[in-house]
């Protein structure tokens, strides 16, 4: 166990890294923003299909914010200012079409499988779908 010893502690500190606390700031970005792609690909592979999950874009906008704040106010780095400078605006219209296509969606009566507007049966188990099942709840 002195390997794994030696790989998380090495030169005296946790990572090799001298710790602050702008220095957990901006590794929590870097947690974030890594761990998108792990969601991307384990949603992927569940379906066996390319899917992006909505939390990919939620991780890439808070992963991204926390790593502008860092770079802003830390780091100072024009390269890394300017990478996460407009990343944001995708990963929001991104948000804001996912949320704006569920609300436009009909949920079946029978499984609450969502279902397109102009659907008039469900394509998971076949019930007949009512205009008065929209999914009008406002949280979504
Ligand atoms: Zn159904």
């Amino acid at each position: 166990m002195d390997w794994l010893h030696q790989v998380f502690w090495f030169h005296g500190r946790f990572l090799g890294v001298a710790w602050t606390a702008w220095k957990v700031v901006g590794w929590t970005g870097n947690v974030a923003f890594t761990s998108r792609f792990f969601v991307q690909w384990y949603a992927t592979e569940k379906r066996k299909q390319v899917v992006v999950p909505v939390l990919f874009w939620w991780l890439s906008l808070g992963g991204s914010l926390v790593l502008l704040t860092y770079a802003l106010f830390h780091d100072r780095d024009s390269v890394f200012i300017f990478a996460y400078a407009f990343a944001w605006i995708p990963y929001i219209r991104n948000l804001m079409i996912h949320y704006r296509n569920e609300r436009s969606r009909l949920v079946c009566p029978e499984c609450a499988t969502l279902a397109h507007i102009g659907s008039h049966f469900c394509h998971q188990c076949g019930a007949p779908l009512a205009p008065s099942t929209l999914a009008a709840s406002p949280d979504r």
